[in-house]
């Protein structure tokens, strides 16, 4: 067998770009998203933490001196007819000023719904959790319900997360808080002025079909497609929505280290041609 002196083709180069670190609500550190990163021999990652971009430097620091590409992200939280829409921003500027200072009100935003949050359960009768223990489970400000039922949890108010949310954290229960949310419309806006491309996540949960068309008339550059634990035929079904409005098929792990077992990092992965046409993408924007 001769040996092939080509370069790699891209098409053997994958890349998940949908992970949670524990900037946010997964468990996972820099140091451990890249080693397995490393292990499932991807090329290219994207960081993409709840409201908070505070991530991406350190997963790059912890990068350096591997082959690893790791792209800006972040998903942000909007609400569209009362239901919760994911937006995935990408390769944007992360020192953009209005991004920057968008991401902190956020965050204080999440501070001080958790507080209320811990208000709402003490009158109910869980009276031992504080918002410093909150904070210590999230290396940011962007904490959430899950960081709150984790404590719950192992301080047996629940027997699981699952309990936590049923019982005291989901709307409609008595914990429940609303988060401050964005428009989808104003999330892609926030993107693009920063020079980056957007991509609304996981539909197939988020079930807002009809925002569809008309986000990708706004300006929306994909949709995530692939995703964990997602029947071929709804993945068929919405690769005809993106090929029909000339959306980018993206996808992703949505990985949150310990805290979600139902996937992993790498457990879906994509072509690094999906990461070249994002990048075309935003390069057409700048
Ligand atoms: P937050 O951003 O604080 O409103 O928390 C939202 C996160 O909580 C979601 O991204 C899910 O990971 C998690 N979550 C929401 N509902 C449930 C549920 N019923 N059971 C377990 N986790 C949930
Ligand atoms: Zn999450
Ligand atoms: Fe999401
Ligand atoms: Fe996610």
């Amino acid at each position: 067998m001769s040996r092939d002196t080509h370069p790699t083709p891209n098409v053997t180069k994958r890349a998940d770009l949908h992970i949670h670190t524990h900037y946010s609500d997964s468990t996972s550190s820099p140091e451990e998203v890249i080693a397995q990163a490393r292990e499932a021999g991807l090329s290219c990652i994207a960081i993409t933490d709840h409201d908070t971009i505070d991530g991406i430097r350190p997963v790059r620091d912890a990068a350096r001196g591997t082959d690893i590409e790791v792209i800006a992200g972040v998903e942000l939280s909007t609400e569209s007819g009362g239901k919760d829409v994911h937006i995935l921003g990408y390769l944007f500027d992360d020192q953009n000023p209005a991004l920057t200072k968008k991401l902190s009100a956020f965050q204080n935003a999440r501070l001080e719904r958790a507080r209320q949050i811990l208000e709402k359960l003490k009158s109910h009768g869980i009276d031992n959790i504080s918002i410093e223990e909150v904070c210590s489970r999230s290396q940011s400000q962007a904490v959430g319900r899950p960081h709150i039922a984790a404590l719950m949890v192992e301080k047996g108010w629940v027997k699981d997360i699952r309990k936590a949310f049923d019982k005291y954290l989901a709307e409609g229960q008595p914990g429940y808080v609303p988060k401050w949310k964005q428009t989808p419309s104003e999330a892609l806006q926030l993107i693009r002025e920063a020079g980056g491309v957007s991509v609304m996540a996981h539909p197939m949960i988020t079930n807002k079909d009809a925002l569809i068309p008309k986000l990708a008339e706004e300006g929306l550059d994909g949709l995530e497609v692939y995703y964990p634990n997602c029947p071929d035929n709804i993945r068929h079904y919405y690769e005809g929505i993106a090929g029909k409005l000339g959306l980018i098929m993206t996808g992703g792990s949505d990985a949150h280290g310990k805290a979600k077992n139902s996937t992993w990092l790498a457990k879906v992965t994509v072509p690094y041609t999906v990461v070249e046409n994002l990048k075309t993408a935003a390069a057409k924007k700048g």
